[in-house]
């Protein structure tokens, strides 16, 4: 999330090179642009909302300059306007940041008292604010940018002017990715290779906290305020296309591999001050007593699994609902039900039309929703956002998974509430929380290649589980379907003899699911069944559960961990297998046919 692109050297149309970048990096996802130049010795600042096209329009590029800073934003604190979007401007220091600023609000108010004033609703305005209060200390921003790493919480990628060096870029990175290039005395940075790579193909990866000082001939590189005398450099050999992918050969792969930032991102924010901090970042769920979660397709199933966890963990009944099957039924309302809708864009046309209908009724709505400031976030009484970045793949990976993270956080908050989970469990579950990055990434390890070999032919796959495991199996069927276009069913392992058993036939593959231990035997018992009739039948089941069992075919093994987060897990291996699935089929798993990635129409 999203660009940042910046140069300064011999060129004088540093605009054009700027723009560039910026169109370059469009592909990332955006809200808003802005650029910032020297002209007539002063920063100047240009954004505006919406398209790169906008902003172009409001450009003069006969005007000559050599420095240039360029943001594409997308929005993670306050709506996609003008006001918010960056460059910002704070005394001395013009900034673009990409990533999130954690404790701004903490931040905010310490600065307020040094009288800084805040026009945008933005974590980066509060940065740039304690850059130029700092700055006014030290007068050195190498300096003050090694202090700003032990202030800030958070995720950041900064390209900075100071109004006392026009010729310089200043910039630093944690946790968003950031690149250097040199080409002659040309020197660039960006947050991808895309943005660089008409002028040169050789760059150097910036680490976290490393700090850059370019100016119009000379560049240097420090970390922990020395001098790094050498970088590594990379030459990037494939063409633009590939470079969008930053080397994945589809956007559902990146995404699919981004997901351990992801839980990082969405979830560890709310245990940073402990219990309280759960309890004082989370809405006051104690007035209701029962929940409608409305959403549509991959969300829907997110609102099974929440339904598991929340009765599960709190006691509070869920009713789990298709937005457009909820629009036109008799609804039942109460004063103690909160209405969820869920929506990775905020703007899914049946979900809107679900919460307008609650709100018609003066219920209590929450959205949870990835993009900031979209209709359904800015509609609903209260806002949980999901920080999976920005997702381009049409089948959604990273923001299911961040929906699921987002839902135990709500369940553990209120178990928390209610003492129906106590302070051992608590405990239990934070560590294993903080255990899930490396665990995505140790799955994320695995190839599944060879499995989707064995299968991807078939005309009909199935799919089975209990319980959670069940509205797993939606999900893992869903992203096979919807990518691989092969017709897959997903079934509740205990329905499969009252009809669906009869199309199990030799080698019809069969994925079950075991990971609740209290319901295994049963879903075992369902699986030798389908063994019985000749399916070719894959485990997918937690180390607990590992055995030599004698039914299956082809195992795959997830950790186990707290079974309020197993599915996060769970999950991982049915998205890379519809993925290999899809990849042997040739199909064209970015933009499956017939699909939009937002569905903005009823
Ligand atoms: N958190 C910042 C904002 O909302 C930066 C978002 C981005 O990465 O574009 O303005």
């Amino acid at each position: 999330m999203c660009g940042i692109i910046g140069y300064v050297g011999k060129s004088d149309r540093a605009l054009n090179i700027v723009i560039d970048g910026l169109k370059a990096l469009e592909y990332r996802g955006y809200d808003s642009a802005g650029i910032a130049f020297i002209k007539n010795n002063k920063t100047q600042i240009i954004k505006e909302k919406g398209k790169i096209k906008n902003l172009e329009n409001k450009i003069n590029f006969n005007l000559k300059t050599n420095l240039g800073i360029g943001h594409t934003r997308w929005a993670t604190h306050g709506e996609p306007n003008l006001k918010n979007s960056h460059p910002h401007k704070v005394g001395k220091i013009t900034l673009v940041h990409n990533g999130i600023i954690e404790n701004y609000e903490e931040l905010k108010e310490i600065l307020k008292n040094y009288n800084y004033k805040f026009i945008s609703d933005t974590d980066t305005e509060v940065a740039c604010a304690l850059i130029d209060k700092l700055y006014q200390e030290k007068n050195d921003l190498v300096k003050v940018l090694s202090k700003v790493s032990n202030l800030i919480k958070g995720s950041y990628a900064f390209g900075i002017i100071c109004d006392d060096e026009l010729d310089t870029i200043y910039a630093t990175r944690k946790d968003s990715p950031l690149i250097v290039a040199i080409d002659d005395q040309d020197y660039y940075i960006a947050s991808d290779i895309p943005a660089i790579l008409k002028y040169t193909n050789k760059y150097m990866l910036l680490d976290d906290y490393d700090i850059v000082k370019m100016s119009h001939n000379n560049i240097t590189i420090y970390n922990n305020k020395l001098e790094i005398e050498k970088k590594k450099n990379y030459t990037f050999s494939g063409n633009i296309e590939a470079a969008e992918k930053n080397g994945y050969e589809h956007f559902m792969l990146k995404e699919i591999n981004e997901q351990s930032t992801v839980i990082k991102e969405t979830m560890f924010p709310y245990l940073d001050d402990g219990i309280n901090g759960l309890i004082d970042k989370m809405p006051d769920f104690s007035k209701y007593n029962e929940f409608d979660i409305v959403s549509c397709g991959s969300a829907y199933h997110t609102g099974l699994v929440a339904k598991t966890l929340i009765e599960n963990y709190t006691n509070i009944p869920v009713n789990v609902e298709i937005a457009s099957e909820y629009r036109y039924k008799k609804l039942f309302f109460n004063k103690k039900k909160l209405i969820i809708l869920v929506s990775q864009s905020g703007e899914t046309a049946d979900t809107l039309a679900s919460l307008r209908i609650a709100k018609e009724h003066n219920m209590d709505t929450l959205a949870i929703v990835n993009v900031v400031g979209s209709s359904i976030a800015r509609e609903a009484n209260e806002v949980l956002y999901i920080k999976a970045g920005c997702e381009i793949a049409v089948a959604t990976t990273k923001a299911y998974l961040a929906q699921i993270a987002m839902f135990a956080l709500i369940a553990l908050k209120i178990g928390i509430s209610r003492q129906t989970i106590d302070e051992n469990e608590l405990n239990e579950i934070t560590q294993d929380i903080r255990r899930l990055p490396l665990l995505i990434d140790e799955i994320l390890k695995n190839d599944y290649k060879n499995l989707a070999k064995k299968i991807f032919k078939q005309n009909d796959i199935f799919f089975i589980g209990r319980g959670i495991d069940y509205a797993v199996a939606m999900e893992g069927s869903l992203k096979l379907k919807e990518i691989s276009y092969i017709h897959s069913e997903a079934y509740a392992a205990g329905e499969l003899k009252h009809g669906t058993i009869s199309l199990i036939k030799d080698k019809t593959p069969v994925i079950a699911i075991v990971t609740d231990m209290n319901i295994a035997p049963k879903t075992i018992s369902n699986i030798r069944e389908v063994k019985a009739r000749g399916a070719n039948v894959i485990l997918l089941t937690t180390i607990k559960l590992d055995d030599n069992y004698d039914f299956i075919n082809y195992k795959i093994v997830v950790p186990s961990i707290h079974p309020i987060i197993q599915s996060i897990l769970t999950v991982i291996p049915l998205q890379l297998l519809a993925y290999e699935v899809a990849k042997l089929r040739n199909c064209d798993i970015d933009k499956p046919r017939n699909l939009a990635k937002s569905v903005t129409v009823e």
